[in-house]
């Protein structure tokens, strides 16, 4: 049985996914006024993945009995002073987000709450994804440099992302 702690820790971070998304947001936002339409669309799409994350708490919690309840969050960092800066503070959001799945887990792990454990798998593996993706755009958005020719090839590339739930989705 999933205790009141455990509840709240994973409501608190379905939370924490709607926070992410709008921390994305106004990431898109910053693209589009620098012209990178391509990051922006990167971004945007980040958003819409978060608000697929939080619905999967949203939907765990009511099927094992609990009680949702939403939140308001802090503003989003809406000014950076460049596109490097941008992936730098998403890298380190994703980082925040890891140990947050961790600690989650842990409570889970202590109470031996089996289901939400599997539960919890799905996100440890998708935090690995996260945090490769970003790393591996911050190497290229570093290599890019000055070149605007580079960036033009790389933000055509991003423009061509999109989202597509996972098939065993269960929002
Ligand atoms: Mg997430």
């Amino acid at each position: 049985m999933v205790s009141e702690k455990l509840f709240k820790e994973l409501n608190d971070q379905l939370n924490f996914e709607y926070e992410s998304a709008n921390v994305y947001l106004a990431m898109a936002a910053y693209c589009a006024s620098i012209d990178l339409d391509g990051f922006e669309n990167f971004f945007l799409t980040q958003t819409e993945e978060e608000r697929f994350h939080a619905s999967k708490f949203y939907n765990y919690i009511n099927e094992v009995g609990g009680r949702v309840t939403i939140s308001g969050y802090a503003d989003p960092q809406n000014e950076y002073s460049s596109l490097l800066d941008v992936f730098e503070v998403a890298l380190k959001h994703e980082k925040v987000v890891t140990e947050r799945i961790y600690k989650l887990m842990d409570v889970a792990q202590d109470e031996r709450e089996y289901a939400t454990i599997s539960f919890l798998k799905w996100f440890i593996d998708e935090q690995v994804e996260e945090l490769n993706m970003f790393n591996k755009l911050i190497q290229k958005i570093k290599r890019v440099g000055d070149n605007t020719n580079a960036l033009m090839t790389l933000d055509s590339e991003l423009a061509q992302r999109v989202f597509t739930p996972p098939a065993d989705a269960n929002a």
